[in-house]
């Protein structure tokens, strides 16, 4: 079954990408879902069960995981495509949001999406640290940085 608010070829896309990642949950499940009930529902239950939290707990770390996931996807996209620049764009979904992410969401801090960004002595991607909800943007340069010329 589908079901999911991406176009059935992007999401094939993102479910060969996961597969060439050697990311194997053990069923597909859409990382763009990002509310309770579209959360696996065996990822919740083995959560629960095997360690004994709470459903909520379990959903952070189901949410948190999906974030990584997506995280990881997205960097090995754009550095398969070429697109290494990348800039910081900090989501306003988390209550506790790091100030760290909000100062680089608002400057749109550039980076190398091969290297991370660098906060607070540290190199990382968007999504990386527990709870992040931060993502990036693509910097797409003019075809002159290509060295084509019309
Ligand atoms: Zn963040």
């Amino acid at each position: 079954m589908h079901g999911c608010a991406l176009p059935r070829k992007k999401c094939a896309q993102n479910q060969k990408l996961r597969t060439n990642l050697r990311i194997t949950p053990s069923r597909p499940f859409h990382d763009h879902n990002r509310s309770l009930r579209h959360l696996p529902a065996d990822l919740l239950q083995t959560l629960q069960q095997r360690f004994g939290i709470t459903r909520r707990r379990a959903a952070n770390i189901a949410r948190d995981q999906n974030a990584k996931v997506t995280s990881a996807i997205n960097k090995q996209r754009q550095i398969e495509t070429g697109l290494f620049e990348a800039e910081w764009v900090h989501s306003a979904g988390g209550k506790h949001p790091r100030a760290s992410h909000v100062e680089a969401g608002r400057k749109k801090l550039r980076f190398d999406v091969r290297e991370g960004a660098l906060i607070d002595g540290e190199r990382i991607w968007p999504g990386q640290k527990p709870n992040c909800r931060c993502s990036s943007r693509v910097i797409l340069r003019g075809l002159s940085a290509f060295g084509v010329s019309l």
